[in-house]
């Protein structure tokens, strides 16, 4: 019979010396929040929960009606555990303290409880991210810079999407694997065990309306991917855009190709635009553990510590060649502008199929 994720979990609790059993409780408690969002995101109108809340979070982005019940559902499935020290979710400022008639355990959750919310009154799919760290030795209440750690940091990262199935795909620093929700029995399968991206691809997704801000990198690659294969990359490219990072990253590790959504050169795009804690690090370290690259573009992201809960970065994930091109083109060209179209600069990457 197939595994469950409860079988799963404790399968690794097994392997892991002087495991107590408090990190299998907590990513149970994620899982049931998980079920009880898809839940509620699959009844849709049918529940009242499309729409706008008419409130806004901290940082200013007007929140729809689900944000707020599923960062409400994550709150409550893992707060009473007694796994927690205290979490941070993307809707509110600071952490939130876990109330003092549950005992406090020894980790810290940071989560974006639903992803791609702007998605939801059009039926794509969303999702939920989260991402677990270990609360420093000793602390009992646990603050802003118990957080601000670089995602190599994490023990456990993953997202629940709730698409047409529901899976939840997970690593807990051996391999990304991915689990199908069994709606019939309300559990977890795992479906996708070791997930693999392949190294490389000819499919990226980037929002292209935001070319006039590009940095000089990022211009050539797509223009390069664009130019298909008459171009210097030799072969024809397909684009993609969901707009939704999980719908992202999931079809990414299911079949390959690059995702990028990087900084540029507005003000307010300066730092990129998905958040580190509870995106860009769990993303990245669900990347690599299938073999796939995160980068901010100059620097691998699981290296990078946010110096605030909500701080943002450039994000680029997916195969590693493409990735690896990339960064690549941010040392050697974002240094000066580029003329599009470049392609008479050759001999850095003449690809093959032009012979
Ligand atoms: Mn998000
Ligand atoms: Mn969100």
């Amino acid at each position: 019979m197939e595994q469950t994720l409860t079988e799963f979990l404790i399968g690794e609790q097994r392997k892991a010396p002087g495991a107590t059993g408090g990190f299998t409780a907590l990513l149970n408690d994620v899982g049931l929040a998980c079920k009880r969002i898809s839940c509620l995101v699959g009844k849709g109108a049918l529940a009242g929960v499309l729409g706008g809340a008419g409130s806004s979070n901290g940082q200013g982005e007007a929140q729809m009606k689900l944000d707020v019940a599923a960062d409400r559902i994550f709150r409550r499935a893992t707060e009473w555990g007694g796994t927690l020290a205290a979490m941070v979710s993307e809707e509110t400022d600071l952490p939130y303290a876990i109330p003092a008639h549950y005992p406090k355990g020894r980790y810290l959750l940071a989560f974006d409880p639903l992803d791609g919310s702007s998605n939801i009154d059009v039926n794509v799919p969303v999702g939920s991210i989260f991402s677990v760290l270990r609360a420093p030795e000793g602390v009992a209440e646990p603050l802003v810079q118990d957080f601000l750690r670089p995602g190599s940091a994490q023990v456990c990262a993953g997202y629940a999407i709730y698409g047409p199935t529901t899976m939840l795909v997970l690593t807990l620093g051996h391999g990304t694997h991915g689990f199908t929700l069994d709606r019939e029995i309300g559990e977890f399968i795992l479906t996708h065990p070791g997930l693999r991206i392949p190294e490389d691809t000819s499919e990226f997704a980037i929002n292209a309306s935001n070319a006039r801000f590009w940095e000089p990198a990022v211009k050539r690659y797509v223009d390069e991917c664009l130019a298909g294969r008459s171009g210097p990359r030799g072969r024809d490219f397909n684009m993609r855009w969901i707009a939704s990072l999980v719908a992202e990253a999931h079809r990414i590790l299911m079949r390959g190709g690059v995702f990028l959504y990087p900084r540029d050169e507005r003000d307010a795009m300066r730092n990129g635009r998905l958040r580190l804690l509870y995106e860009a690090s769990p993303v990245a370290m669900l990347i690599e553990q299938a073999g796939g690259r995160a980068s901010t573009g100059t620097q691998r992201v699981l290296e990078v510590a946010p110096r605030s809960l909500h701080e943002r970065s450039g994000f680029i994930f997916g195969a590693a060649g493409e990735v690896e091109r990339l960064e690549l083109y941010h040392r050697e060209f974002n240094r000066r502008g580029y003329d599009a179209p470049l392609f008479g600069v050759r001999g850095l990457f003449r690809a093959g199929a032009e012979a």
